[in-house]
């Protein structure tokens, strides 16, 4: 397609858009899991609507827009109360996860080098800790240590501890990790961080908008968040199960002074004193503004409400999945990240043991049906991140899956990848 020469009426280019869409994933319809998490209607109408008003202005100068200076520092602060943030805590929105964890990275890495004089920075952190970890250190030059899981998924922090030297700027745990969805030992990895006077982050991109409703709902949830001595800073996704629309998420510190290691200011430059809390520059006040709105018509009633849901259809994905000869779900998390594999089963009728449904065949077989799952690996799984997006579905998915198991069989699937993401 070509950049036309004469520009086009509105309703073409719009309609034209609509068709681009038609081959996405119909995430509407909750046969998604993940990618999109769908806080209902009304959600949508106040996203929409505070977008709407903040569709073109810039929050780099908040002193040309006080408005978003004041939603960035409001939002940050209601995720504080949810994260169990000290009163001196302080934070930034950022673009999203990754840019959290980038920020993370970056004040460990500094406050390192002025308060310990370390050269050779380096993180420690388990194989299951999310890769924007790695694109962290490819990008500041920490070196990335990493250590196995245990049999049930969660960090070996012996196995940390074994990779702490002098140079260990951060060591990290997720609540939880993104593969199967369980949380880490919080309290022992701040303990190894804090031997050494290094930053412990605790990534709960994906927990930080589901564990503090969980535990209101009487869950019980191992300890994950700032009411952990030594825990420095925390990221949280309200892009995810905070159900805003994308680009928003939340880094904080535990303190003030923690915080300053993050900031970018620059004094030196044609254009005048230059001062960036994050990586962005231009920053769209759209994110943050939707952001704000969401969590102010939810508040904690209707996050309650969209977690108990989201909770349940986990669990109802799981024990449906349990119940299934050929498939397993990986580890134990309880929460609503499923990571769904092959099982062993029983012998067959000659007397071997019964092919293992291969589970990127079913990944192809329940696409076909549209329902759609990332894949991941190693070990070969196909990821669900449940959430209130699923409401009144989990019964057709399990059907749509006995019958996906039965009709795959030994077949396998020619395709091995399993892409996260693309470069394309
Ligand atoms: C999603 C996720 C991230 C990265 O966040 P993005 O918003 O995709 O950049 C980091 N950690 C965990 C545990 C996640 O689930």
């Amino acid at each position: 397609m070509k950049f036309p020469q004469q520009g086009r009426p509105a309703d073409e280019v719009i309609a034209d858009l609509e068709a681009k869409r038609e081959g996405d994933v119909k995430w509407a319809d909750g046969r998604t899991f993940g990618l999109v998490y769908d806080g209902g209607p009304e959600v949508h109408e106040v996203a929409a609507r505070a977008a709407a008003l903040y569709l073109h202005d810039n929050a780099l100068n908040t002193k040309a827009f006080p408005s978003l200076g004041q939603i960035q520092s409001e939002t940050v602060g209601f995720t504080s109360q949810l994260l169990n943030g000290p009163p001196t805590a302080a934070g930034f929105l950022t673009s999203g996860g990754t840019e959290s964890i980038l920020c993370a990275v970056k004040a460990a890495r500094e406050r390192a080098k002025v308060e310990r004089g370390v050269a050779k920075p380096q993180m420690v952190l388990a194989e299951s800790a999310h890769a924007a970890f790695h694109k962290a250190g490819h990008l500041f030059g920490v070196e990335v240590k990493v250590a196995p899981v245990k049999p049930d998924w969660t960090a070996d922090v012996e196995a940390m501890a074994n990779l702490v030297t002098d140079q260990t700027v951060l060591v990290v745990g997720s609540a939880p990790q993104y593969p199967q969805g369980v949380v880490d030992p919080i309290p022992e990895i701040a303990k190894l961080a804090e031997s050494v006077d290094a930053n412990c982050h605790v990534d709960a991109c994906m927990g930080g908008f589901i564990l503090p409703f969980a535990e209101m709902l009487g869950r019980s949830i191992p300890p994950w968040d700032f009411r952990v001595d030594g825990v420095t800073s925390m990221s949280a996704d309200i892009h995810k199960l905070g159900y805003a629309p994308k680009g928003v998420s939340v880094i904080l510190h535990r303190t003030k002074e923690l915080r300053r290691y993050q900031t970018f200011v620059f004094d030196n430059w044609l254009g005048g004193f230059y001062a960036s809390p994050n990586l962005q520059g231009t920053r769209s006040g759209l994110p943050m503004a939707a952001a704000w709105a969401v969590m102010q018509h939810l508040g904690i009633d209707g996050y309650c409400r969209l977690t108990k849901s989201t909770l349940e259809n986990a669990d109802q994905m799981r024990s449906g999945i349990e119940a299934i000869d050929g498939i397993q779900v990986l580890g134990n998390g309880g929460l609503h990240l499923i990571a769904m594999s092959a099982a062993a089963t029983g012998e067959s009728a000659a007397g071997g043991p019964e092919a293992e449904v291969d589970i990127f065949a079913l990944g192809d077989a329940l696409q076909e049906r549209g329902w759609y799952h990332d894949r991941q690996g190693p070990p070969d799984s196909l990821h669900s991140t449940v959430s209130n997006t699923n409401d009144g579905v989990i019964d057709q998915y399990l059907a749509a899956l006995v019958e996906s198991v039965a009709e795959v069989g030994g077949a396998k699937a020619a395709d091995r990848s399993t892409s996260y993401a693309t470069l394309e």
